[in-house]
C-alpha cells in the first residue's frame, strides 16, 4: 500500500510522508481510537455518510469526540490524491494522553493489487477462535485494538487460508478480522446476525438492500460452521475486497469449490451503484 494523500484535522493537506501522530497518542498507546475504510472509485467515495455515521457510532462507544467536518477533510485529501481508485482511511484519536484534544487523519492510498485475481480464483478461510462469548464489550465497534484481528489473519495464513472466520464457542459463525461473512443455501443467503456483535458493515449492508432484487431471501441469525460448510456457495464482504467469493473453509470445497454465482451478481451489482 502506497499513501497517497493525507490530511490533518487543523492542518489541512500535508506531505503524506510527514510524522503526524505524536509517540504519547492514546490511539497508538493504547489502541483506543475509531477508524473506518471505505473505497473510493475514480475519485468518488462510496457511502462515505454511512461511513460517518459510524464513525460517529464507533467514537462514542469509546468515549471520543470526533472533531467537526470530517467530510471535509477526506473530501480534500480524496481531491489531493486525484481521479483514483484508492480506499480512504479516516482516523479519529483522543490525541495526546491528558490533553483532551482529539485529532482526526483522513488517508488515501493504493488498493492491494491482487484483489482481481483473489476474486477470480476464490480465497480460502481458516476458522479461528474469538475466545470471547458474544456479544463483546467492544462488538460492532470499529477500533484500533485490532491486533486480535490482524494476528487471526497470520494464523490463517500458516494453515494454509487466504483470510480468517472468527467462531464463537468453537461453532458459531461471526465474520473476518475486516469482513462480514455471507453463504448461500439454494436461493437464501444466510449471514451472521448483528445481534451477535459483528460490524454492521455498509457492503454488508448494500448486499442485504440488493440480493432481493436479483431473486436472493436474506436470513441473518445465529449458525454453526457445519451451516458454512454444507452451503452452495460463500463469500465474503468488505468495502476493500467488496464481494469476494470463498471456496474453501478449513479444507472443504464450499459448493463445487469454484466462486458462485450470487457473489458474482452482488459484485456486479454493487460496483453499478458505484
Ligand atoms: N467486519 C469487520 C470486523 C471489519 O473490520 C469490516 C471492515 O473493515 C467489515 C466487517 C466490513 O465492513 P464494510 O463493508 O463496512 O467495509
Amino acid at each position: 500500500m502506497t499513501l497517497l494523500a493525507l490530511a490533518v484535522a487543523g492542518r489541512g493537506i500535508v506531505d503524506p510522508s510527514t510524522p503526524v501522530v505524536h509517540a504519547d497518542d492514546e490511539g497508538f498507546l493504547r489502541g483506543r481510537a475509531a477508524f473506518e475504510t471505505t473505497r473510493v472509485y475514480a475519485g468518488r467515495p462510496f457511502r462515505l455518510e454511512r461511513h460517518l455515521e459510524r464513525l460517529e457510532e464507533s467514537a462514542e462507544r469509546l468515549g471520543l469526540t470526533v472533531p467537526p467536518r470530517l467530510d471535509q477533510l477526506a473530501a480534500g485529501a480524496i481531491r489531493a490524491a486525484g481521479s483514483v481508485d484508492a480506499f480512504l482511511r479516516l482516523y479519529v484519536t483522543p490525541g495526546r494522553e491528558g490533553s483532551g484534544e482529539p485529532e482526526a487523519l483522513a488517508l488515501v492510498g493504493t488498493l492491494p493489487p491482487d484483489l482481481e485475481d483473489m476474486r477470480a480464483r476464490g480465497i480460502a478461510l481458516a476458522s479461528v477462535p474469538l475466545g470471547i462469548d458474544p456479544p463483546y464489550l467492544l462488538g460492532g465497534v470499529k477500533s484500533t485494538s485490532y491486533a486480535v484481528n490482524m494476528v487471526a489473519v497470520e494464523e490463517a495464513k500458516r494453515r494454509g487460508a487466504d483470510d480468517a472466520v472468527f467462531v464463537a464457542r468453537d461453532t458459531i459463525v461471526l465474520e473476518g478480522p475486516t469482513t462480514n461473512v455471507w453463504w448461500r443455501s439454494g436461493e437464501k443467503l444466510h449471514t451472521p446476525a448483528l445481534e451477535l456483535g459483528v460490524l454492521a458493515g455498509v457492503t454488508r449492508q448494500v448486499i442485504a438492500e440488493t440480493a432481493p432484487t436479483l431473486g436472493y431471501q436474506i436470513e441473518a441469525g445465529t449458525y454453526r460452521l457445519d451451516d458454512l460448510l454444507a452451503a452452495d456457495e460463500a463469500f465474503t464482504s468488505s468495502s476493500v475486497r467488496e464481494v469476494m467469493p470463498v471456496v474453501e473453509v478449513d479444507g472443504t470445497r464450499i459448493g463445487d469449490g469454484t466462486p458462485g454465482a450470487a457473489a458474482g451478481a452482488l459484485q456486479q451489482a454493487l460496483r453499478a451503484l458505484t
